[in-house]
């Protein structure tokens, strides 16, 4: 059988369902079932999402011959379903051209609305509908969406302008008139009139009149979008791959912008930004599609309540409100209780909060779509655990709900609460996606960019965000806009990605020219503090601080369920009693990492480490040592204290010596006079620690090996501090760990150091304290040995930063340079500093686990670099059966629940 490339759908019939996602996109999955589910869809088909990549691959003639059969055949099947006719101006069957990838991307990719119109069409809709208004605005915004979207018109740049909307403006004020909807017949006559004129100055060609050749472009400019800037950097933000591709969903129009009883407007089942189990949404009178989500006319509440809520926000009287921006609750009963309905049904069908598209035809409600909703980290949590509650999920799916990164938001700061009563506010807007943002207000993404770049904080002002924002909003602090609703683009993406977002603003005043915001008798130019509250939608004068969230509740919850299915317990790297107090509250089941050099830049210590690292001879760096040995030990005591009960991993030194010695020349006069030495003396000593490649120089065990007496005062430290909290009545359980061994000899040489020199503490003190001695594999050449080095490791903890950076040859510290380059090329598709590199460095982990437990299968084994708290890398890390990960204390949770979500999925 010939491979199926298009799937129809329509009255209550589908070829495709829900479970087609990857074939179909979500958008025409779910249409495919909410046909079946009997509910109102205009018919319609799906082309599959497998052409597209067929399209990236053979171009665009081939890919047409490919499905022309198939869609011919398709439209023919709206045809019967409709009794309209596509081409012909007796009875114009319009349709509706969308995209629709397997992961949803709000407004990333094209659409074109109202295909199949031309000059003969247009007369017989106008004819056959007795409303010549919504004939002739069809027909403009026809004209105006395909040449932006087919024609390649569309604005490049926020500087340039819609050629469209420059014509549109122009009659408008000539007009003197401010809405679209307040322009008649004759002007939208005029407006498609010049609109088309427009088109032939930009192509050179007549604007295609054939709705066939319509429909072909529109097909393969929605496969084009695929490609666009914004969607390849939405992809790349949310990790999507392009092979996945996107789907082509045409449907038949149906019109919101018929008249007063027509309209168009976007539902969530729950609040996307809270979680909150209340049905919410908006909606436009006589507009279409993209008017509500594209924020360009401020849109109506659908339910009484939330209209009074957003009324309340605006400062907008009761009064004011019913007349001028009513409820569809208000404004047409029975389509608001349709929608209510069903969206309960789908709920209860998905059991996920939905977020959907509708547009009521003169009275009738028709669904355009529906999707599980974007949603912040907060209301994630809250929505699976009132699931759970409410018995329509198991605890299990209530986990696999969680995208672990997520939790991160809720770990973030809030507003400390009594500079909150103070703060001033400035400007009240719609609490978009909550959170506690203060930042240096800045007026374009660009300029967010920028600022950034230098270790900025801003906060993105805008009249309104549209998906070219999305760069700018991506590294803001928050973001703050002038118009659009709760269901704009930059609402849903900013909730997305856990941004706080203050929307619909209206009474502050942007001037991009001036880079000027004014807002509560102020005017704010760029570079001045303000802060948002995402919650409440105040925006506050200045920088407000924060403090720490209060935990608990449903995070509370989801964190008590990941321990009960994990497999992997998750530590914590911690170098100070604070942290490792602070990753326990999250969590953590003791220290992973503690990197004692980190110690070493406290206070006055470092003067001993220069004194140590400059010494000529063995006494010299003793008698340094000794100095920081009761730091060092102090140090331990408390990390212990904090880990009572748990297993504290301890490295020892670890970093290329020059790292702590002075190089300019008032320091090393200082540091001469208190050595007793020569200024030369220093310097030549400075001088001959520099090395070409210190990363790969005398660091690691190379230290301890070449200066024993390092090892021999790191474990003294670490067993006396383990022996005078165990004689506080601690449970102490102290790991040693080697770092950067690549031989048996050189873990040898390094344990029997650490052995005899506890012996000579317990022997001093006369007790003792079991301790462990292990070893980092962080050198390709551990992971290759691992069996010999097992014969003496108690444990091993990758460390995959180092296992990365000797792996690739990239420099950790050189490689940020031309990563970016390689992520933008497509040369790799994640930093592998960041993402374990599974394909590649995630072999040497393995063979390093195997090999490790073949000689020792009771081996301990873990992982502590970075990736020890990305999910992706701890579920590889848990598949291997790694006894724990580590990662610093915010990720804990998001390691939790990323372990606990591997032993599920196994
Ligand atoms: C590692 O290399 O992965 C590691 C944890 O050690 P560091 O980052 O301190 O080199
Ligand atoms: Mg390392």
């Amino acid at each position: 059988m010939p491979m199926k490339r298009v799937y129809t759908f329509g009255d209550g019939k589908a070829e495709g369902n829900a479970e087609m996602r990857n074939l179909l996109g979500g958008k025409g999955a779910n249409l495919a079932e909410m046909n079946l589910l009997g509910m109102p869809v205009p018919p319609g088909f799906t082309i599959t999402t497998e052409v597209c990549n067929e399209y990236t691959l053979k171009g665009r003639d081939a890919v047409v011959k490919l499905i022309q059969k198939e869609v011919e055949d398709a439209i023919a099947h709206v045809e019967a379903l409709t009794g309209k006719k596509f081409d012909n101006p007796e009875n114009p069957l319009l349709v509706s051209v969308r995209s629709g990838a397997r992961a949803s991307m709000p407004g990333m990719m094209d659409t074109v609305l109202n295909l199949g119109m031309n000059d003969a069409t247009v007369a017989s809709l106008a004819e056959k509908s007795g409303n010549p208004r919504f004939a002739w605005d069809s027909y403009r915004r026809f004209v105006q969406m395909y040449g932006d979207v087919v024609l390649g018109m569309k604005p490049k740049s926020k500087a340039d302008i819609d050629p469209f909307e420059e014509i549109m403006d122009k009659m408008k004020e000539e007009k003197g008139v401010k809405l679209d909807t307040e322009l008649d017949v004759e002007d939208l006559q005029n407006l498609v009139k010049q609109f088309k004129a427009a088109v032939k100055d930009f192509t050179g060609k007549d604007f295609p009149d054939s709705a066939w050749e319509q429909l072909w472009g529109g097909i393969c400019a929605v496969f084009d979008s695929w490609m666009n800037e914004r969607a390849i950097l939405y992809r790349r933000m949310n990790q999507i791959p392009e092979e996945w591709g996107t789907a082509v969903n045409v449907q038949a129009m149906v019109y919101g912008n018929m008249g007063d009883n027509s309209a168009t407007g976007v539902a969530f089942s729950r609040d996307a930004a809270t979680g909150e189990n209340m049905f919410n949404g908006e909606y436009l009178i006589n507009a279409q599609g993209e008017d509500v989500v594209a924020g360009i006319r401020t849109p109506q509440q659908i339910t009484v309540e939330g209209s009074r809520r957003w009324a309340n926000l605006q400062g907008i009287s009761e009064q004011e409100r019913a007349e001028k921006y009513p409820s569809l609750e208000e404004s047409m009963p029975t389509c608001a209780a349709e929608l209510i309905a069903i969206a309960n049904r789908l709920e209860n069908y998905y059991k996920d909060m939905q977020d959907m598209e509708f547009t009521i035809q003169d009275g009738k409600l028709w669904m355009l779509q529906t999707r599980n909703g974007k949603r912040t980290g907060a209301a994630m949590v809250k929505i699976a655990m009132d699931l759970l509650r409410a018995g329509e999920i198991d605890e299990k799916t209530t986990l696999l709900r969680m995208e672990p990164q997520k939790l991160d938001e809720l770990l973030h700061p809030v507003f400390d609460k009594s500079a909150l009563k103070r703060a001033k506010v400035v400007a009240k807007g719609l609490p978009a996606s909550p959170g506690a943002a203060a930042g240096q207000v800045v007026f374009s993404a660009e300029e967010a960019e920028a600022w950034a770049e230098k270790k900025k904080k801003v906060i993105l002002v805008r009249i309104e965000t549209s998906p070219e924002d999305l760069r700018g909003m991506a590294v803001a602090q928050g973001i703050l806009t002038m118009r659009g609703g709760m269901t704009s683009h930059a609402a849903v993406v900013a909730r997305g990605m856990g941004k706080c977002c203050v929307s619909g603003a209206g009474e502050i005043k942007v001037d991009y020219k001036a880079k000027t915001v004014d807002m509560g008798g102020k005017t704010y130019k760029e570079g001045d503090w303000i802060s948002l509250n995402g919650s409440t939608g105040e925006v506050y004068d200045g920088q407000v601080p924060t403090t720490e969230p209060e935990l608990g509740g449903d995070f509370g919850a989801i964190m008590n369920l990941a321990a009960k299915y994990t497999k992997t317990l998750v530590r914590t790297n911690a170098d100070t009693p604070r942290d490792a107090k602070q990753a326990r509250s999250f969590g953590a089941q003791g220290i992973g990492l503690c990197r004692t050099e980190h110690m070493f830049f406290e206070g006055d210590r470092i003067k001993a480490v220069r004194e140590m690292i400059l010494s000529s001879d063995v006494d010299g760096r003793r008698k340094a040592l000794a100095k920081l040995l009761p730091m060092q030990r102090a140090d331990f005591e408390g990390i212990f204290e904090a880990m009572d009960g748990y297993g504290v991993t301890i490295r020892l030194l670890d970093p290329p010596l020059h790292e702590f010695v002075p190089h300019q020349t008032a320091t090393q006069k200082e540091l001469a006079s208190e050595m007793g030495l020569t200024l030369e003396e220093v310097k030549a000593k400075v001088d001959s620690l520099e090395e070409f490649n210190p990363m790969l120089g005398h660091r690691g065990c190379r230290l301890g090996i070449t200066y024993p007496e390092i090892t021999e005062m790191q474990t003294r430290a670490i067993i006396e501090a383990a022996l005078n909290m165990k004689a506080r009545g601690i449970d102490v359980h102290p790991e040693i760990m080697i770092p950067l061994v690549g031989t048996l000899k050189e873990i040898q040489n390094q344990a029997d150091v650490i052995n005899i020199t506890a012996a000579k503490v317990f022997e001093e003190r006369g007790e003792s304290v079991p301790y462990k001695v292990g070893t980092m594999i962080e050198v390709p050449r551990a992971a290759l040995t691992a069996d010999q080095i097992a014969t003496v490791a108690d444990f091993f903890s990758f460390g995959t930063n180092d296992l990365t950076q000797m792996t690739f040859g990239y420099s950790r510290d050189d490689a940020p340079k031309f990563l970016k380059f390689y992520k933008e090329h497509g040369i790799i598709k994640t930093d592998p500093f960041e993402v374990l590199d599974q394909e590649g460095v995630g072999q040497l982990v393995r063979m390093g686990v195997e090999k490790g437990r073949a000689t020792k299968p009771e081996l301990k084994v873990g992982i502590c670099g970075e990736h020890g708290g990305e999910p992706s890398s701890v579920k590889f890390c848990a598949k291997l059966g790694m006894n724990y990960v580590s990662c610093s204390p915010y990720r804990v949770p998001i390691a939790r629940v990323a372990a606990a979500q591997a032993a599920i999925e196994e």
